[in-house]
């Protein structure tokens, strides 16, 4: 069988993110990953599917050339969980924006977690409705001025990913999205991992929430850590509260991985 090259995973469609929108690199860093994956026979290619809400990030969905399912804003997760159920040999990736997954879909977010339900959930975190032109979401910044909060919003953020652990997924991890080669080797191991895979992606957007030179300057990765360990991880996960408070520091890398039962293994259907 002829490897699978990163080329049959692309699609003639239009790409009609912004210029250097940093989706372009979630979706490199995806197709690198899934023919690693194939080419390694982790996974076959058949049995991945995507599925996607509605936003920016969604857009990958006519951008990527697997299997998938374009689903509704904030509806994303439950369309994963009902075909990691239904087919238990499929391994979904749902791609699912920071409103998407944790505005409108937040108790499907939570409940995914908390199943443990073995799919694996990107999230694209720019910290803002952007296909909408510029409102808050549940991770921007307090006083970030959009089109809903003119004199600046008044929350605090709900940080994505002490949320998926104190919910109960056992794969967490954050990453820059324009670093594609750890991105790609994180979203391989969340494929990998048997369980709720949950990847925070930071990407900031260009034309409503550019954060790029903050998002470089304050970021490190987490080498090492004792991924066993829930209360390192929930240590590293809420060190940055999402604020442009120049004494941030963004933890990226894999904060926890642990083997717990799936959703499938609990009903007795794997
Ligand atoms: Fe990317 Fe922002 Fe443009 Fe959407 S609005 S395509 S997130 S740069």
């Amino acid at each position: 069988m002829p490897e699978l090259t990163v080329n049959e995973l692309s699609t003639k469609e239009p790409i009609t993110w912004c210029p250097g929108c940093t989706n372009f690199a979630i979706l490199t860093a995806t197709k690198q990953a899934i023919a690693e994956l194939v080419n390694e026979k982790a996974v076959e290619r058949k049995n991945i599917v995507q599925v996607t809400g509605i936003g920016c990030h969604a857009k990958i969905f006519d951008y990527l050339n697997i299997n998938g399912f374009y689903s509704l804003h904030g509806r994303a997760i439950p369309i994963g969980v009902g075909l990691r159920i239904a087919n238990p040999k499929l391994k979904p990736i749902v791609f699912a924006g920071d409103g998407d997954a944790l505005a409108e879909g937040v108790s499907h977010y939570i409940y995914a977690c908390r199943h443990n339900t073995d799919m694996t959930m990107v999230i694209h975190d720019n910290q803002v409705f952007a296909l909408t032109t510029g409102q808050a979401t549940p991770t921007t910044e307090r006083g970030f001025k959009g089109k809903t909060t003119p004199q600046g919003n008044y929350e605090n953020p709900i940080n994505p990913l002490t949320l998926a652990l104190s919910s109960g997924a056992t794969f967490v991890a954050r990453t820059y999205a324009l670093d594609i080669q750890k991105t790609k080797e994180i979203l391989k191991e969340a494929v990998k991992h048997e369980g709720a895979s949950v990847v925070e992606v930071m990407q900031p957007c260009l034309t409503f929430h550019d954060t790029r030179d903050f998002i470089k300057q304050h970021l490190y990765w987490v080498e090492g850590n004792n991924k066993q360990s829930f209360e390192e991880a929930y240590k590293i996960a809420a060190e940055w509260d999402y604020s442009l408070d120049p004494k941030s520091k963004i933890a990226m890398g894999i904060f926890y991985q642990v083997k717990k039962p799936t959703f499938a293994e609990k009903l007795g259907i794997k």
